[in-house]
């Protein structure tokens, strides 16, 4: 039901009625009651009433000068319940609801003096809307003999006109809340023909709202570099079906003259009778801040907060390009593992803030050693690693292109950065001195970056081994070394993965002795390793792998279950004896578990053993640079029962003055001097000084290593003894050794 219509049908109607009243008037039937009541002859009365029957959402009432009802007809009425006959005679006042009359009154005493009044009537019919009209009713003469009202139920069409309303309410309300702007876009043109606002960005319109302004030509607004993108995208919405949409982030130009990251979603909006797109209505937002942070999130995840350096990740993508760049050009990737030397004793000395200072300097240094093209990562604490850009040639034009050239590169470089830090570093009043040892591998074909920095990595160790500040590079030996270490590692993970005990990890039981008895007193547990051959590997090979692949956890947590197992079984088979204790070793990584001690009182409670049967080796190193959480560990496992070990003393600090303040029950003298000590004095002094020692501070002493009677004769007493000659390790502690010589020596 349109407006427009609604009202031309009551005009009809109303003109219609009037016809009529005339027509009445001129039989003279009005005039007969004029003016105090006007009556409707038969005729005049039929065809009002079939007037009223053809409104059918309508009525037709009408009043005399004494506003007494003379004909009331309508379906609507009757609809709703009204005995139009009766009422008619009555005055309108009597015969209608107060309300009713309250609405209509007004307006036909204004009929009567000629005014004509249209207004909504919500009265005449409770819940119902009608569209009233009431005028005055003429005779022939043109005198006012009464009024008359024609009234349409417009309900119906009111109800959908406001929701319109609302709807489009809510349309607007939406689109300005919103910090989208709605566009639409003309296909034809690829412009914008509307928008809903203007947020600083001519969007294609000027100032929203549908402004009809000279809309800027896409090429005006967009960035150059990204026109082609958005008319990209603009094609391909052509080829939408309803519902699907095309995002595309551009950058478009504010009314300032600055660039704005724009992000565009278009959905198809009209199409044509055969269905191609013909607009696509757009949700358009400005998102710089988000790219911002995108970007800032960006280089976060790929930079190292500290030196501002790429990070790893960043350097693998690099290392990666690198390597596809040069296997095009025929040119060799050359990467420079840098590892400084002693760092962490700037970090323990003088603190983090020093140890900061030192590594932001050094990063500083590094980058001014860099060519054009060379880029720099920071990868761990104290290392950096350096990527050449081999075609950046300046500094070795005259060498032929080739490994010698590469490696020629690499040394240049890598004397550079040492010069570089040959300048000592000044941090609040401190100066210090750091080298770096630094190793250096040149890329083969199908290398891969992991594979690269390891190398690099592995060779910078060898540079660390020989003595530090140094440069090693990648050779064949390392190669060879790398693979065998990665074999151990297999071999390391296929005897640990399984979860079940494989015959290619074992433990070999050392018996130690006590020297002055002869006395079988304990067990030494060392792991045995076989590798996809058979062959066994040392634990000097395979301890220091399983630490750096993690796998030492696992390792030591077999060792340490198979270890009190067997303890007790030895203890169950000798119970004449004097019960056994069980030493287990302990590596670094091992002992920095949080959950050592844990783990320690579970496996011991695991086989109803003590804390007192159970030993702990761990070195000097180890003890001393653990952290306060470990020796927190080490103090709780001490106090409850469980020995302490210093393995392989003398070898590391010898820093005997340590020992009061650490939780130790026993030292073991390292097996170099047990082996000089026939020939060479000062191991000799050495043996027994520490033995002093240990008995001055009431810990065993216990010598490693002896494997010949002059050894063991040379010996301090009150110590006791562990080596070949005493007893080889033994996958069966019972067998392969004979404590019967020990008694007859001692
Ligand atoms: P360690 O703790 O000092 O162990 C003693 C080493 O000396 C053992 O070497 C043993 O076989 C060897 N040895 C014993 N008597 C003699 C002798 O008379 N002459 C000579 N030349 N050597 C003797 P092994 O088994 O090769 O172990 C080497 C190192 O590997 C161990 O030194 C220990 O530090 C480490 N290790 C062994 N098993 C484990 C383990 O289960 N966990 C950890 N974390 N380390 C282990
Ligand atoms: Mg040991
Ligand atoms: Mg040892």
């Amino acid at each position: 039901v349109t407006g427009t219509s609604g009202w031309l049908a009551v005009l009809a109607v109303a003109a219609a009625a009037v016809v009529m009243v005339a027509h009445l008037v001129r039989r003279g039937s009005f005039t007969t009651f004029l003016p105090a009541q006007v009556s409707l002859d038969d005729a005049t009365e039929v065809r009002y009433r079939q007037l009223a029957t053809n409104l059918p959402h309508g009525a037709v009432i009408a009043v005399d000068r004494d506003l007494r009802l003379v004909l009331v007809a309508g379906p609507s009425l009757v609809a709703a319940g009204s005995d139009l006959l009766a009422m008619e005679g009555h005055p309108l006042s009597d015969a209608l609801d107060p309300r009713v009359t309250a609405e209509f009154e007004t307006a036909c005493r204004a009929a009567l003096t000629g005014e004509s009044a249209d207004f909504d009537s919500v009265e005449m019919v409770p819940g119902s809307v009608f569209r009233t009209r009431v005028s005055p009713m003429l005779d022939s003469d043109g005198a006012v003999v009464g009024a008359l009202i024609v009234a349409e139920d417009v309900t119906a069409e009111r109800a959908v006109r406001d929701e319109l309303a609302t709807a489009k309410a809510f349309g607007d309300a939406v689109l300005s809340a919103s910090p989208d702007i709605t566009t639409i876009i003309d296909l034809g043109t690829g412009e914008a023909s509307w928008e809903s606002r203007s947020m600083g960005v001519p969007l294609g319109g000027t100032t929203g709202r549908g402004s009809a302004g000279r809309m800027p030509a896409l090429q005006e607004l967009v960035l150059p570099e990204d026109i082609e993108l958005v008319l990209e995208a603009n094609a391909r919405i052509a080829t939408l079906a309803d519902g699907e949409s095309i995002t595309v982030r551009y950058r478009a130009r504010a009314l300032d003259g600055t660039y704005r990251w724009i992000s565009r979603r278009t959905t198809p909006f009209t199409r044509t009778a055969d269905g191609a797109v013909v607009q696509g209505v757009s949700s358009v937002r400005d998102v710089t801040d988000i790219v911002a942070a995108e970007e800032e999130l960006r280089h976060h995840s790929l930079h190292d907060p500290l030196t501002g350096l790429a990070n790893r990740v960043l350097l693998l993508d690099r290392v990666t390009s690198a390597l596809d760049r040069a296997e095009r050009a025929e040119t060799r990737t050359v990467v420079l593992f840098c590892d400084l030397d002693g760092f962490k004793r700037i970090n323990d000395s003088d603190g983090h803030a020093a140890g900061d200072a030192v590594l932001v300097e050094v990063a500083h240094r590094l980058q001014g050693v860099l060519r054009l093209g060379d880029s720099i990562a920071r990868v761990g604490g104290d290392e950096f690693v350096i990527l050449l850009d081999p075609t950046t040639t300046s500094e070795v034009t005259a060498l032929p292109h080739g490994r010698t050239d590469s490696e020629t590169l690499a040394k240049l470089i890598s004397e550079r950065i040492r010069a570089a830090l040959d300048v000592p570093i000044v941090h609040e009043g401190r100066s210090y001195v750091v080298s770096v040892s630094i190793g250096v591998t040149v890329a083969d074909r199908g290398s891969t970056a992991e594979s690269v920095l390891r190398d690099a990595d592995t060779a910078m160790y060898r540079a660390k081994l020989l003595g530090r500040n140094r440069v090693e590079i990648f050779d064949a030996d390392l190669r060879a070394r790398a693979l065998e270490r990665s074999g151990v590692e297999n071999a390391l993970r296929l005897a640990l993965d399984t979860g079940r005990p494989t015959s290619s990890l074992t433990v070999a039981y050392q018996p130690v002795h006590d020297l002055a008895t002869g006395r079988l007193v304990g067990f030494e547990a060392l792991a045995r390793l076989l590798d996809e051959d058979g062959v066994s590997v040392s634990p000097d090979a395979f301890i220091p792998v399983a630490e750096d692949t993690g796998l030492i956890s696992a390792l030591g947590a077999r060792v340490l279950d198979e270890a009190l197992g067997c303890l007790v079984r030895w203890r169950a088979a000798h119970t004449d004896e004097t019960p056994a204790t069980m030493a287990v070793n302990l590596s670094a990584r091992q002992a920095q578990r949080p959950t050592l001690s844990d783990e320690v009182r579970a496996a011991l409670g695991k086989y109803g053993l003590a804390a007192s049967d159970l030993v702990l080796e761990l070195t000097e190193s180890v003890l001393l640079e653990s952290a306060s959480s470990t020796l927190r560990q080490l103090t709780e496992l001490h106090d409850a029962g469980v020995s302490i070990s210093i393995d392989d003393f003398g070898t590391g600090y010898a820093s005997l003055r340590y020992l009061t303040t650490l939780p130790v029950n026993s030292v073991k003298v390292d097996r170099s001097f047990t082996a000089g000590m026939v020939t060479d004095r000062a191991s000799a002094s050495i043996v027994r000084a520490v033995a002093a020692l240990a008995a001055d501070l009431d810990l065993a002493c216990i010598v490693e290593g002896i494997e010949t009677i002059e050894q063991l004769v040379a010996l301090p007493s009150g110590v006791q003894g562990q080596g070949f000659l005493l007893g080889r390790p033994h996958a069966d502690p019972a067998g392969g050794w004979l404590p019967a010589p020990v008694a007859a020596v001692a």
